[in-house]
Parts: C-alpha cells; sequence; structure tokens
C-alpha cells in the first residue's frame, strides 16, 4: 500500500495512453486501487457507442444519423465491489462483458474516428475528471482530454506480446478465436487510431514512456508508483 497518505488537494491526474492490447487498463486498475482514485476506461466508451450503434443498425457514414443516434447513449460508469472495479453502463445496462467481443472491436476504430463521437465522448471525459483523483486510459488522455496531467504515461510492448496476452484474454470468452484474427484486429485498430484525421494516438511531449514487454505486473506497478511519487512530491502542500 503506498499513498493513502495522500490529502485530497494533492490527488492529481493521471493519463495512459497507448497501443491496443499493451496492458493500459491493467495498469490503471492497478494505480487506482493503490491511490484509491477513480479508474476510467474512456475505450469503453467508444465501444459502448459502438454497440449501440450495432444494435440500432446506426449508418455511421451519415453524419446525421450519428448526431441522432448519440442524443440516445447515456453511458455510465459504475463501481462493482465485487470485480473492484468501475462497469460500463449503456442506457442503464451493464455492458461490460458484451463490449469487449471481437464483434465490437472490428467496427470501434471507425466510429471513434468521426468528430462527432469524439466530441460527444471526450466532453464527458473531461467532466469526470474535474475533482482530480484519477487514472483514465486510452489513446488521446495526455494530448485532448487532459493535456495539463500531472502524470502522463505512453505504454508499449512488443507485438508477439500484445497478440498473445489478447487472444488468452478472448480465448476464454470464447474459444473459436485465432491468433490470426486478434493479430489483424490489433493491427488495424493502430493504424486507424494513429493515422485518423481527429486526435489520433500519439505520445504527448511530455509522457514517460513504459515498455512493459518484459515486465511483471508489480514491477510496472512499481515504476509507476516511483513516477507518481516524484509528480506528488512537486505539488506544494496546503500545510506549508
Ligand atoms: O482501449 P480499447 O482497446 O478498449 O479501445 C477501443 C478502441 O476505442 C480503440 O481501438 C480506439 O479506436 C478507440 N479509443 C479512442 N480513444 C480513446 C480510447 C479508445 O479512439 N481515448
Amino acid at each position: 500500500m503506498y499513498l493513502r497518505f495522500m490529502s485530497s488537494s494533492q490527488k492529481i491526474i493521471i493519463t495512459i495512453d497507448g497501443w491496443s492490447s499493451c496492458g493500459k487498463s491493467t495498469l490503471a486498475k492497478q494505480l487506482a486501487k493503490e491511490l484509491g482514485y477513480i479508474y476510467i476506461d474512456s475505450g469503453a466508451m467508444y465501444r459502448a457507442i459502438t454497440l449501440y450503434f450495432l444494435r440500432n443498425h446506426v449508418d455511421w457514414t451519415n453524419i446525421k444519423a450519428v448526431k441522432e443516434a448519440l442524443t440516445g447513449i447515456n453511458i455510465e460508469f459504475i463501481f462493482n465491489p465485487k470485480s473492484e472495479s468501475s462497469e460500463t453502463h449503456l442506457n442503464g445496462e451493464n455492458v461490460e462483458y458484451v463490449i469487449r467481443d471481437l464483434v465490437v472491436a472490428e467496427k470501434v476504430s471507425e466510429v471513434a474516428a468521426i468528430k462527432e463521437v469524439r466530441e460527444f465522448a471526450v466532453k464527458q471525459q473531461k467532466a469526470l475528471g474535474k475533482n482530480k483523483g484519477i487514472v483514465m486510459d486510452g489513446r488521446d488522455i495526455g494530448t485532448v482530454v487532459f493535456p495539463n496531467a500531472e502524470l502522463k504515461i505512453f505504454m508499449t510492448a512488443d507485438n508477439a506480446v500484445r497478440v498473445e496476452r489478447r487472444f488468452k484474454e478472448l480465448y476464454e470468452k470464447n474459444p473459436n478465436i485465432t491468433i490470426d484474427e486478434i493479430k489483424t484486429n490489433l493491427e488495424m485498430r493502430d493504424y486507424i487510431d494513429s493515422h485518423r484525421e481527429v486526435s489520433p494516438l500519439r505520445q504527448a511531449k511530455d509522457a514517460l514512456v513504459l515498455d512493459n514487454s518484459q515486465l511483471t505486473m508489480k514491477q510496472q506497478l512499481d515504476i509507476a508508483m516511483k513516477w507518481v511519487r516524484e509528480r506528488t512530491r512537486a505539488i506544494p502542500s496546503p500545510f506549508g
């Protein structure tokens, strides 16, 4: 247990950006738990929007249809004490599990590249950070959502390691899934995410890079906690 003594006025914003499946959400959850912070998975918002579009046959090449559909979407993150994590709810339904499906993953980057979709999601993401004490992971969190965050982490890992991790995770739910399908999906998402016009995936200039290809979960947490301590020491204490 690390920084329980930190006063709320010393709470910071931590952003974690990086490529698909390099362990951003694992680290974000670890940090949020250690620090008593809120964890927000911004990718879950884009996944939930994609799920809504798929279910409601929204033609997302038609901006008018997109705008109209967005008015019918309400996304909430509700803490589940059992999983010890906040879970994504779409219009009152817990969709945490279904948004991880490959059917959603195959379309999410296309949907997330739409300007109106990003404006809708970013507005809510910014509001969630207004009291600080938050760890948010995604692709544009340190560059667009919280450009003034106190700690920005950019995560990366070898391609083969990322494919294997995601395969293990999805295989448990769907034994018919193949390594090739996962590999193609990760490559496609990374390409679209880093080449889109609006808020492409970029490493913020002031981000610290964490390559976790060879790290255990404990090692990656130790490195990130060291950075948190360095950043919080730099914040003057209200008690002098
Ligand atoms: O993080 P995750 O892999 O669940 O994100 C799913 C997709 O959502 C990404 O591939 C990307 O297209 C999109 N995304 C985004 N901006 C974010 C978070 C996710 O465009 N901040």
